[in-house]
């Protein structure tokens, strides 16, 4: 259990409900009180122990000696013009992570990271030009949505979780996995699993893992080329689980009645975006239960591609519609603030995942 550093209070925000029951009986307290603390923590967005008025006064003063409830800093918020919204937060260390808030036919989404930078540098991703800083803890993947939910204008609330900021999520497998299921309980944020979607570039292993969780999450896989040659040039991770075992992993994922995995394909001129790159992605999708979202690339200097024209895109997609597959053009939000897909970046290089999956 996370619950000491040498010397400081525990942080109690990131700890599961079976962690703060486990902690609140250690201190001779009754478990339901640890049930209390966890809604008060999550459900209520509590900050200070102080506020939870249904707890003995004399605990409530022994909680503030020996705990602590950790918080990410708001550092900066920008506004863009089609009304999404960038906020940047530092953790207790310094380090800076972003979260985008889109509102998008009634509505209101919110991106989260669950890493510093990332290790697995996509050939069209500028967070992946960052390199790998650190993972981050669950309590920092949990409280990017509450200092969301405490930014919210009046008659504002958040209906969606995407896993799709800066890192890979299942690359920080335990901690992404111990945050959904704080936003997930009923006495923590309370989001149902159908509402939060989790986007992988596809490591097999914890997609396997995920599957066997009970989680129930939305599976949205970043795939962008159907065949591997070029998959393993835009994606380099495919050079470790090529499409074949990804699709097998996928195939045998235990999806819920009435879902679809989703996948996730940006368009890039004369890269990915031909005929027979469609026609390659029907014959890989055919008979999996699924839907695919068309990104047109978001350009950037420090990417060396250029997105598709709206016809080579609307072809595309023409092509996977006429072979039964629901295909749709999904322009990004936040552009002019640097907050769309692939463009979320905030320090300099530091690690990469190699092909055999370890940090270098
Ligand atoms: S697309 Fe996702 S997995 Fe790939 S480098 Fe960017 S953040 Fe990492």
């Amino acid at each position: 259990m996370e619950l000491r550093a040498a010397g400081k209070p525990s942080d109690l925000k990131g700890l599961s409900l079976e962690e703060i029951e486990r902690f609140i009986v250690g201190h001779g307290e009754p478990a339901y009180r640890g049930r209390q603390l966890f809604h008060w923590i999550y459900g209520r967005g509590a900050s200070t122990f102080a506020e939870m008025t249904d707890l003995p006064i004399a605990l409530r003063a022994k909680l503030a000696e020996q705990a602590s409830i950790g918080t990410i800093i708001l550092a900066a918020r920008e506004v863009s013009q089609d009304g999404a919204r960038k906020y940047l937060f530092s953790c207790a260390d310094g380090r800076q992570i972003e979260t985008v808030l889109i509102p998008d036919e009634g509505r209101l989404t919110v991106c989260l990271s669950t890493q510093v930078g990332c290790a697995l540098a996509c050939a069209f991703c500028l967070t992946g030009t960052m390199g790998f800083v650190r993972h981050l803890q669950s309590g920092e993947i949990v409280d990017q949505v509450l200092a969301l939910q405490r930014d919210l204008q009046p008659g504002e609330r958040i209906s969606n979780l995407v896993l799709m900021g800066m890192g890979e999520p299942l690359h920080n497998y335990d901690a992404t996995v111990k945050a959904l299921t704080i936003l997930a309980h009923p006495l923590g944020l309370a989001y149902p699993p159908r509402r939060i979607a989790l986007s992988t570039v596809g490591l097999v292993p914890e997609i396997v893992r995920l599957g066997q969780s009970g989680l129930e999450v939305n599976l949205a896989v970043s795939l962008h080329a159907a065949n591997d040659e070029l998959r393993n040039r835009l994606v380099p991770i495919n050079r470790r689980y090529p499409l074949k075992e990804l699709i097998a992993a996928l195939r045998a994922y235990p999806l819920p009645s009435r879902r679809r995995l989703t996948f996730e394909y940006v368009l890039i001129d004369e890269v990915n975006d031909r005929p027979e790159d469609a026609r390659d992605l029907v014959k890989l999708l055919r008979g999996l239960r699924c839907k695919v979202n068309l990104l047109p690339l978001n350009e950037a200097h420090a990417i060396p591609f250029r997105r598709s024209s709206r016809e080579h895109i609307e072809a595309f997609q023409h092509i996977l519609k006429s072979a039964g597959i629901v295909a749709t053009i999904r322009e990004s939000r936040g552009l002019d603030i640097s907050a769309a897909c692939g463009l979320l970046a905030t320090e300099t290089d530091q690690k990469r995942l190699d092909t055999t999956g370890r940090l270098t």
